[in-house]
């Protein structure tokens, strides 16, 4: 029997994360605490609901369907307590705008290939493939390496987007991927810790290994405005990159969707009042990463 990966959704036509036409796929579960998470409803290890109050037609039928009374009153059927749900997800199929929506579905290796090749014509003829992205995929190791084996197995190019945060019987799992995405974000302990929540030892290792030992890891540095985009940590992560040997490295400037979804999960952003970097900041850290002879790709 195979595992079941615990999935927040499969997205079609992406043009972001690797080469061509790729179907992404998030993975739920998240060791990190990013402040300025782009997927928060990625972080929990288990379903949750989602709400977008701007869609309610306050219909009522939520209401109806709870069975554990977290929704209502009925004239207010949008408000929900949440200390009351159960994330069962009753109320999201009776809802008919899309109002509610639960994030988190169990599937497995073969089913979730038999979703990915509906698109294998635009993966095939775009050059693309699949991203296991998240979330850190590599807390599902053993549901990330039978899916990887199945898209391998049906000739599909892999790529794995990963934190790097995982012991390396964990991580060792995405030397079965053609590329691999390594996300770099602060080079010094003592930040890295504040704004992610965890130490960079273990990512730093694991991406020195990994250099070492796969031939495509692309390293990638979100740019966050005044969180990690000090000439500072952006040479500093510039000069590791070149010293394992990597010639290429992305650039990820911060966007402002995950705060939208913090609010939609009823939780609070970790970032607020903090806009995109600007065009003059991107250059600056574009040229920062170029003195360490990098060629550098901003994400558009
Ligand atoms: S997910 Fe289930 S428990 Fe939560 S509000 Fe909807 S019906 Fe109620
Ligand atoms: S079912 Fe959806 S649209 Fe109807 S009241 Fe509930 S949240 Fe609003």
């Amino acid at each position: 029997m195979g595992a079941t990966g615990l999935v927040s959704i499969i997205e079609r036509f992406a043009v972001r994360d690797g080469p061509g036409i790729r179907v992404a796929v998030f993975l739920k579960g998240c060791p990190l605490r990013c402040w300025w998470c782009h997927n928060p409803e990625t972080q929990h290890t288990t379903p949750e609901l989602l709400l977008r109050d701007d869609r309610c037609i306050v219909c009522g039928s939520c209401v109806e369907a709870c069975e554990h009374e977290a929704i209502g009153p009925a004239e207010a059927a949008f408000a929900t307590n949440r200390s009351r749900c159960a994330s069962c997800g009753d109320c999201t199929d009776l809802c008919p705008t899309g109002a509610r929506a639960l994030v988190g579905t169990r599937i497995t290796a073969p089913e979730l290939l038999r979703e990915i090749d509906k698109d294998r014509v635009f993966m095939e003829q775009s050059g693309g493939g699949v991203t296991f992205s998240g979330g850190e995929p590599l807390m599902q190791p053993q549901f990330l390496d039978e899916a990887l084996r199945a898209c391998r197995a049906a000739g599909l190019h892999t790529a794995v987007e990963t934190s790097g945060y995982a012991p390396w019987s964990a991580t060792a799992v995405v030397l079965r991927a053609d590329l691999v995405l390594f996300d770099l974000k602060a080079f010094n302990d003592d930040v890295h810790h504040r704004v992610t929540g965890v130490s960079n030892q273990r990512i730093l290792d694991n991406f020195r290994r990994l250099a070492r030992d796969h031939p495509a890891v692309r390293p990638r540095i979100p740019l966050i405005p005044g969180v990690n985009d000090d000439e500072a940590n952006i040479e500093a992560l510039g000069r590791i990159i070149a010293s394992v040997g990597l010639r290429e490295v992305d650039l990820l400037p911060y966007h402002t969707t995950g705060k939208a979804k913090s609010e939609q999960l009823g939780r609070p952003s970790l970032l607020s009042n903090v806009a995109p970097p600007s065009p003059e900041a991107l250059a600056a850290a574009r040229r920062q990463l170029e003195r360490c002879d990098l060629i550098v790709h901003v994400e558009g």
